[in-house]
């Protein structure tokens, strides 16, 4: 049988294995106990700093008045101000938002940048709005949110159905407010409006350095390299893109409408052009069409799930054949797949480490406004490979000193680092 990832309440079977909140607390308390964390430090590590709910009335294009409900969650603020996406869709909870800013906390810990976790939602279905009807939402959000974010408190950034247009409408509102402009309260903005140099690709970018540094660590060569990416979008198509550059041979790409597959490695940029001009990856004249399930499974040395979460599980871990795992996607693995992936020996880069690269690029980005000057791509680029090379060798070497798994010392790595910063702090009361 194969499965795919859904959303949990539609496959019953599956639903607690794909549930991301029961996810995110599997893999906390598994290193918790790993780290022997105390009953204390366990309840201030799970427990978010701050929660706001707004309710947003916006007058709609039709004269009707309607009320939004927006959230900005703080998990962490211990290492520095929060940092995490807003997302707008129909059917955000605070539950989810609460899971995703705990993520951003872990994540930033595991790369050592100076942020915390948040996370922000609108529960709004972007797709029956109009543009004005966005822009008054974002600016009404914003406004409710004055005493809240900020450069030194709270740093938004786009996620899902949000996008560099949403980031200038915050900025711009959050600026007025405050009667001067302060390009840093967000992140993931236009160039020209104090976004960053090598933004788009960073997540990508990210995904290539901690792969080379895995294929070091075996004595692997790129040129000998068959890698399968499923998803072929910002993530996946830019990893695609680069590894591609760096003489890996991309074997196949996986859609949601089809894969395709040529064992002699894809040209990664022919097929970008093919799916601009057609609408679909499939049917490109250099490979061949490929059930997007069975690809999957292909033998290869990388695998890079960069689509969507929960998309290798319990029921098909075990026919996996990768040495390695670059989990370009948040959350590619569930908690069951991932007892399978280890006993089989596969090199997990894990999704906290292996897209990192994103945020690392938005901190770059805070510096840059907050220094009010620009670095070269070049630049932004070597400070990328600088952090995602360290932090790679952290983690890897964690997991060795401990005898634990690559995910599992991320956390655990991710929890001390903001456990020691909120020891050295102290508890004010
Ligand atoms: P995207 O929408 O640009 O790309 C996703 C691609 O995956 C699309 O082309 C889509 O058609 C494809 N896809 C969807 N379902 C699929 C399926 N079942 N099988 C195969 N392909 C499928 O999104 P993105 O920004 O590349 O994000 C992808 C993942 O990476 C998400 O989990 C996201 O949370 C995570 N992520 C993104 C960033 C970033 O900077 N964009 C940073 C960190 C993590």
């Amino acid at each position: 049988m194969i499965l795919e990832a859904t959303k949990p309440g539609v496959d019953p079977a599956m639903e607690k294995e794909f549930n991301p909140w029961l996810a995110a607390e599997a893999r906390f308390n598994e290193a918790a106990t790993l780290l022997g964390l105390n009953d204390g430090f366990r309840k201030v590590l799970k427990s978010p700093a701050m929660e706001v709910t707004v309710h947003i009335p916006v007058e709609l294009e039709d004269g009707r008045l309607e009320v939004f409900t927006g959230y900005r969650v703080q998990h962490s603020i211990a290492r520095g101000p929060a940092k995490g996406g807003i997302r707008f869709a129909p059917d955000v909870t605070l539950d989810e938002i609460r899971a995703l800013a705990s993520w951003m906390t872990w994540k930033c810990a595991v790369v050592n940048i100076p942020f915390g976790g948040g996370k922000g939602g609108v529960i709004c279905d972007p797709s029956v709005l109009s543009q004005n009807e966005l822009e008054r939402i974002t600016r009404r959000y914003t406004a409710s949110l004055m005493d809240v974010i900020g450069p030194e408190r709270d740093v938004p950034a786009p996620d899902m159905n949000t996008n560099e247009q949403t980031m200038a409408w915050i900025m711009d509102t959050y600026s007025m407010h405050k009667r001067s402009t302060v390009t840093a309260v967000v992140t993931g903005k236009p160039l020209n409006l104090g976004g960053s140099r090598g933004r788009v690709e960073a997540t990508g970018r990210g995904c290539l350095f901690v792969t080379l540094q895995a294929l070091r660590k075996f004595h692997m060569d790129p040129a000998e390299t068959k890698v399968v990416v499923q998803g072929f979008g910002n993530v996946g198509g830019k990893a695609a893109k680069l590894m591609h550059k760096a003489g890996m041979k991309i074997i196949s790409v996986i859609e949601y409408d089809g894969a395709v597959y040529n064992p002699h490695g894809i040209d990664v940029a022919a097929l970008e052009k093919h799916r601009q001009e057609t609408g679909s990856i499939t049917g490109f004249a250099e490979a061949e069409d490929m059930d997007r399930f069975e690809a999957m499974f292909l033998p290869c040395e990388v695998l890079v799930p960069a689509a969507k979460e929960n998309v290798i599980h319990s029921k098909n871990a075990g026919k996996i054949d990768a040495k390695i795992i670059c989990e370009g996607a948040n959350g590619p693995t569930t908690a069951e797949a991932d007892k399978i992936l280890d006993e089989k020996g596969i090199f997990v880069i894990p999704d906290i480490l292996a897209n990192a690269g994103g945020v690392t690029v938005s901190y770059f980005e805070w510096v840059q406004d907050r220094m009010g000057y620009f670095w070269n791509e070049q630049m932004v680029n070597g400070r990328l490979e600088e952090i995602m090379v360290n932090s790679f060798k952290d983690v890897v070497d964690y997991g060795e000193r401990h005898k634990v798994h690559n995910r599992a010392a991320a956390y655990m790595l991710a929890l001390d680092r903001v456990a020691f910063a909120i020891k050295l702090r102290g508890i004010y009361a």
